[in-house]
C-alpha cells in the first residue's frame, strides 16, 4: 500500500501543470482502488464554487464547464465538513443533487474526501461505483492517506501552472499571481529575479536563455567527456577488487552516457536557446521520470544511475559557467534555501530584495537582510523558482508576498507604496543626532546589531549609542576556513575602533541550529536542540580561547569591548567559559598586551536561564535576553520551518512574562539587563521593554529611528499603563492589537503597518 502511494505521489511531483497532475491523479487512483469512477472538485477562491476539474470514468468534455456551490451536493458537503463522505446509495442523500449531463446515474456508491492544505479546504476527491455498497474501512483510510499526501503538491501545482502559462507568453502578459510566504525583512522591493540555485542539483536549475549557444554547446560536450574519463578512471582504479557484477554497474554508466537520445536532446534544446544547465536538466529529469515508472525493480533502480550521472555533469557544467556575468539594477535574489553567505553575490548597490523558498522571518538570513536594509520574504514554499529567472517580482516584505507578471495597477500601487516609504525614513533621518527620551525625560540607550561590515556605517549613520551584539560567526560563514587569531584581531579590530568609544558587545561564536560553516559541518537531527553556541566552544578551547584572545587584543587602547555568550543553560557552562576568559586575558597580558578586562555578560535565550536568571546575574556584568530564540524554545516553534511560523509570537504572554522576570531578576542583583533580539526593534514591543526596565535596546539599524520614535512620542506613565494591560491579556493577537492602539494613541499610525510578530 506505501509502495502505491509513494509512487502515485512521486509521479504527481513530476507534473508541470494543476490539469496534468490532476490527470495523474484520477487515473492513477482509480485504477489503485479498483473503482469505476474517481474525480477531483477544485476550490474556486473566486466564485466560491467547486469545479468539476478532471475526471476518470465521467463525461470528460463537461471538465472545467459545470461546478457545485460550497455546502451543496455531496461534494460540497464533503468540504463543508471538511470529513470524509461514505455512502452505499449515494442518491438516498439528502444532500444528493445531480449535475446534469456528468453521467453519474449508473454508479451508487460514493466515497468523498476533502483535499486539505494548511487548513484551506482545496478540493474534493471522489470515487464512485456501480455496485450498490459501502466502501470497506481500508478504502477510506487509503484515500484520506492519499489526499493528505496531495494536499500540498497540488497546492505547489496551482501556482506552478499559474507560471507555466506566463513562461510560455514569453515572461509578458502572464497572469497576475501572488504567492504567500512570511515578513522576512520589511519594506518594498520592485526588480527581477536572480535564481541561485545549489550546486549539483538536477531539480534546482534555474531555466534561463543560453547567450551564447555554441558556447553551452561546447561545454556541454567537456561535461560529457570529463564525465566519462572520471567513471573510466574509477573503474580502473578499483579494477580487481570490484566483482563482475559492480563491474557490470560501470558499463551501465557508460552506456548511459554513450546513449545518443540523451546527449541529442540535450543538444538540441541548446539549439532552440536554453543553456546548458537547464536542458540537461530538463532531458534528465526526463529520463530519470521514465525509469521511475518501471514496472520491474531493477529498471526502476536504474533511475538512480541516471540521476547520478545528470548530476555530475552537471557539476562540470556549473564549475565552468561563465554565463552570468552582469545582473540587473534592480535584482532580486531568489533560491531555495538561502543562506548569509549568499548574500555577498550580488553587489549591494544593486540588491533590491531577497525570496527565500524555505526559512522563516528568524532565520539568520533574513535577520542579515533586515541589518541590511533589504526587503525579504521568507518561506514562499509554492514559489516555482527555478522559472522565475529575470523575470519581474514584486517583493512586499510588510505582508511577506510576492508578485509574480504584476500588472500595471499593481505596479503602480507597490511603487507608491515605495514612495511613501522613502518619505518616511528621510522624515526619521532628523532623528538621527537627537536622544532616545520619553517625554518626561527618561533615557533608553539605543545600541545596533551588527556582523557585516556594511552594518558599520548604516548604524553610525542611524545614530547608534553602541553595539549591543555583534554576530561573530558571521565573519566565520564568509570565508573557506577558521579565521587566524590575527585574522580575527584585525577583524574585530575594525568594529572596535568604528564605535570607539561606544561600547561594542562581541558574542562569542555560535554556530550550530541553522548557522553551519561550510567547512566545519555539524550533522544532526535536531540542530536547534544541539550542539549550538556555547557548547560548541567549550568542547573546542582552541576555538574559543583563540577568539577571546583576538577579541582582548583588538581592544586594546580602546577599552570599549564587552563579551556576551551564547545559548548558556546551566551555570556550570558559565564558569568554564569564565575559567577560558580569565585563562586567555592573562595570556595577552603576558604576552605584553595592555587590555583592561572587559565586562562580560550572558544571553539568556534558553528558559532554563530564565528561572536561573539570578544565579547567572550574580556571575557576570549584564544580561542580554535573545528573545528569537526564547520564543522558539519558550514555545517550542522552530524559528526556521515556516510551516509552525504563524505559531512564532514574540508578543506571546508567556515571552512576555519572561522578558520581564529576567528584567528583575538583574535589577534584584544591581546588574544590568538589554535585549538583543529582534523584538527590541519593533515600536509597540520597545514601550513594554521600556516600562519593564530594559537598561538598553538592541536592534537592527533599519529598525533604530523609528522605535526612537516611537520612544520620544510618549511618557513613562504611558508605557507603564500600556504594559500592564498588557500583561492582564491572554494571547499574543490581543496584545498585538493592544499595542497598534498604543501607537495610533500616540500619533504613531504610520508605524502599525508592519507586523513583526
Ligand atoms: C536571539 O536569539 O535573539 C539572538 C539575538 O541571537 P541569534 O538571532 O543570532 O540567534
Ligand atoms: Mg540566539
Amino acid at each position: 500500500m506505501l509502495e502505491i502511494l509513494r509512487n502515485i505521489v512521486q509521479e504527481v511531483n513530476t507534473a508541470e501543470t494543476l490539469p496534468a497532475a490532476l490527470e495523474i491523479i484520477v487515473q492513477r487512483v482509480r485504477d489503485a482502488m479498483g473503482t469505476e469512477v474517481c474525480t477531483v472538485y477544485m476550490h474556486d477562491p473566486e466564485t466560491n464554487r467547486f469545479v468539476f476539474e478532471a475526471t476518470e470514468g465521467l463525461n470528460k468534455s463537461l471538465v472545467g464547464k459545470i461546478s457545485m456551490a460550497a455546502g451543496e451536493g455531496l461534494v460540497g458537503r464533503v468540504a463543508e465538513r471538511e470529513e470524509p463522505l461514505n455512502l452505499e446509495v449515494a442518491t438516498a442523500h439528502r444532500s444528493f443533487r445531480l449535475l446534469e449531463g456528468i453521467g453519474e446515474e449508473p454508479f451508487s456508491a460514493f466515497l468523498g474526501v476533502p483535499i486539505i492544505h494548511r487548513r484551506e479546504v482545496l478540493g474534493v476527491l471522489v470515487v464512485q461505483q456501480q455496485e450498490k455498497r459501502r466502501f470497506d474501512e481500508s478504502d477510506e483510510a487509503f484515500l484520506v492517506t492519499m489526499s493528505a499526501q496531495l494536499a500540498g503538491v497540488i497546492a505547489h501545482a496551482r501556482v506552478t501552472g499559474a507560471v507555466s502559462g506566463a513562461n510560455s507568453g514569453a515572461g509578458a502578459g502572464g497572469v497576475p499571481t501572488k504567492i504567500a510566504g512570511i515578513a522576512g525583512a520589511p519594506g518594498i522591493a520592485i526588480g527581477r529575479a536572480v535564481v541561485v540555485s545549489p550546486v549539483a542539483d538536477l531539480y534546482a536549475v534555474p531555466q534561463r536563455r543560453a547567450q551564447d549557444r555554441r558556447a553551452e554547446l561546447r561545454a556541454f560536450k567537456l561535461a560529457l567527456r570529463s564525465v566519462r574519463k572520471d567513471i573510466e578512471q574509477v573503474a580502473e582504479k578499483l579494477g580487481t577488487q570490484l566483482n563482475p557484477e559492480e563491474h557490470a554497474l560501470f558499463d551501465v554508466y557508460l552506456r548511459i552516457l554513450d546513449d545518443a537520445t540523451i546527449g541529442t536532446e540535450v543538444a538540441s534544446r541548446i539549439k532552440a536557446g536554453q543553456w546548458a544547465q537547464g536542458a540537461l536538466s530538463e532531458v534528465m529529469i526526463q529520463h530519470i521520470k521514465h525509469f521511475e515508472r518501471m514496472e520491474q525493480s531493477y529498471l526502476r533502480e536504474r533511475a538512480v544511475d541516471v540521476k547520478d550521472l545528470g548530476t555530475r555533469v552537471l557539476a562540470y557544467l556549473q564549475s565552468t559557467d561563465t554565463e552570468r556575468q552582469e545582473f540587473p539594477e534592480a535584482s532580486i535574489l531568489v533560491g531555495e534555501e538561502l543562506t548569509a553567505s549568499v548574500l555577498g553575490e550580488i553587489p549591494r548597490e544593486k540588491l533590491v530584495g531577497i525570496i527565500s523558498v524555505k526559512g522563516s522571518g528568524n532565520s539568520h538570513v533574513a535577520i542579515l537582510a533586515r541589518a541590511m536594509g533589504v526587503p525579504t520574504v521568507m518561506g514562499a514554499v509554492d514559489l516555482p523558482y527555478t522559472r522565475l529567472e529575470d523575470q519581474e517580482l514584486i517583493i512586499d516584505g510588510y505582508y511577506g508576498e510576492v508578485h509574480m507578471n504584476p500588472d500595471a495597477a499593481i505596479r503602480r500601487r507597490f511603487a507608491g507604496i515605495l514612495a511613501d516609504d522613502q518619505a518616511i525614513s528621510e522624515e526619521l533621518e532628523s532623528l538621527r543626532d537627537v536622544a532616545c527620551e520619553t517625554t518626561d525625560g527618561k533615557r533608553l540607550p539605543l545600541w545596533v546589531n551588527t556582523g557585516l561590515m556594511a552594518d558599520v556605517a548604516r548604524s553610525l549613520d542611524q545614530g547608534a549609542e553602541g553595539v549591543g551584539l555583534y554576530r561573530t560567526e558571521v565573519p566565520f560563514l564568509l570565508r573557506e576556513r577558521f579565521p587566524s587569531e590575527e585574522e580575527q584581531r584585525q577583524i574585530y579590530r575594525s568594529q572596535l575602533e568604528a564605535f570607539a568609544p561606544l561600547p561594542v558587545t562581541m558574542r562569542t561564536l555560535d554556530i550550530g541550529g541553522d548557522k553551519a560553516l561550510p567547512y566545519f559541518p555539524i550533522e544532526e537531527e535536531n540542530p536547534f536542540l544541539g550542539w549550538r553556541g556555547i557548547r560548541v566552544t567549550l568542547d573546542h578551547p582552541e576555538i574559543f580561547l583563540v577568539q577571546v584572545r583576538a577579541m582582548l587584543k583588538a581592544s586594546e587602547g580602546l577599552d570599549n569591548l564587552r563579551i556576551m555568550l551564547p545559548m548558556i543553560s546551566n551555570v556550570a557552562e558559565l564558569d568554564e567559559a569564565m575559567e577560558f576568559i580569565r585563562r586567555a586575558y592573562r595570556e595577552v597580558l603576558e604576552e605584553g598586551s595592555v587590555v583592561k578586562m572587559p565586562p562580560v555578560g550572558v544571553m539568556v535565550e534558553v528558559p532554563a536561564a530564565v528561572y536561573q536568571a539570578r544565579a547567572l546575574a550574580r556571575k557576570v556584568d549584564f544580561l542580554s535576553v535573545g528573545s528569537n530564540d526564547l520564543t522558539q524554545y519558550l514555545l517550542a516553534v522552530d524559528r526556521n520551518n515556516a510551516r509552525v511560523a504563524d505559531l512564532y509570537h514574540a508578543y506571546h504572554p508567556a515571552v512576555l512574562q519572561a522578558l520581564q522576570a529576567v528584567a528583575d531578576a538583574a535589577h534584584a542583583e544591581g546588574k544590568l539587563v538589554g535585549i538583543c533580539g529582534e523584538l527590541a526593534g519593533d515600536p509597540g514591543a520597545a514601550v513594554l521593554l521600556l516600562a519593564m526596565g530594559y537598561d538598553v535596546l538592541s536592534m537592527n539599524a533599519t529598525n533604530l529611528t523609528r522605535v526612537k520614535k516611537a520612544i520620544r512620542n510618549l511618557n513613562m506613565e504611558t508605557a507603564r499603563t500600556a504594559l500592564a494591560q498588557a500583561m492582564l491579556l491572554e494571547s499574543s493577537d490581543e496584545v498585538h492589537e493592544h499595542l497598534a492602539g498604543v501607537l495610533a494613541e500616540n500619533g504613531l499610525q504610520s508605524f502599525i503597518h508592519p507586523r513583526l510578530d
